[in-house]
């Protein structure tokens, strides 16, 4: 149920995105996925879930390559990309239904029951997707990445746009999901990290400069705070 990557890169061009980064995700533990903004993280998370073909490089999930079972590899990952695109003019459980078929689920209507108590979408289940505020788009967003029950969860900042008390309530639901599942999350916030993360990797312009767990992290810096680290590594 691992995610690892190996020298794995994308170029546009001269730019090298992502610089042959390798690092290893496991199950029952949640990796913090930092960088600054342009770093390539966004890229690096489409190349794992195949949105987005490699220049180089491998990345296996769960004992499947990317480029050669990329059908298998997107019923073992939940998504969620940067921005969550979600298709605005259906209705919640309407969308929810239709990501559920594609997944060719069964039982579907009490998957899509479950769920909705999970992310927290009791009250606005009802309503039209463009309707909702950004917190319960996020929702809708984290339904859709869970509902096939994925090994693998690969969250493009999950909690951006949240409230003080949606964030809690969605890093605890990560953090239940993240017992017995394999999850990335990307996130710029540090406290986010503390509070979530076991392990962590540090992107910076393309190229890995931290790869490690939180605890290792904090002691090879003599206990400096994260973002005094995050600064350090990625000036
Ligand atoms: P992050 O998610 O860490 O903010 P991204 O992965 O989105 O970073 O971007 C990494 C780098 O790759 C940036 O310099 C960005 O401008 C560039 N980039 C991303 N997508 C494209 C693209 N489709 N074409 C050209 N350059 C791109």
């Amino acid at each position: 149920m691992s995610v690892i990557v190996k020298n794995l890169a994308k170029h546009y061009g001269e730019q090298k995105a992502v610089n042959q980064i390798s690092f290893e995700a496991k199950p029952g533990r949640i990796l913090g996925f930092l960088g600054p903004n342009g770093a390539g993280k966004s890229t690096t998370m489409k190349m794992l879930t195949g949105y987005l073909a490699p220049t180089s490089g491998e990345a296996e999930i769960c004992n499947l390559t990317i480029q050669t079972a990329p059908l298998a590899v997107k019923k073992l990952i939940g998504y969620l990309p940067e921005n969550t695109p979600l298709y605005l003019e259906m209705y919640v459980r309407e969308f929810l239904g239709f990501v559920a078929e594609t997944y060719g689920l069964k039982n579907i209507a009490q998957r899509i029951e479950e769920v909705i108590k999970l992310v927290g979408l009791t009250q606005e289940q009802h309503k039209k997707i463009g309707m909702l505020s950004k917190g319960y788009k996020q929702r809708v967003g984290l339904a859709q990445a869970i509902i096939h029950d994925p090994q693998v969860l690969i969250l493009d900042e999950p909690t951006s746009g949240l409230d003080p008390n949606q964030l809690a309530d969605i890093r605890s639901l990560i953090k239940s999901l993240g017992k017995d599942k394999t999850v990335i999350i990307s996130t710029h916030i540090m406290q986010e990290v503390e509070a979530l993360c076991d392990d962590v990797i540090i992107i910076n312009k393309g190229t890995l400069v931290a790869n490690t767990s939180i605890a290792d992290l904090r002691k090879e810096h003599q206990q400096a705070s994260l973002e005094e680290i995050f600064k350090a590594l990625t000036r």
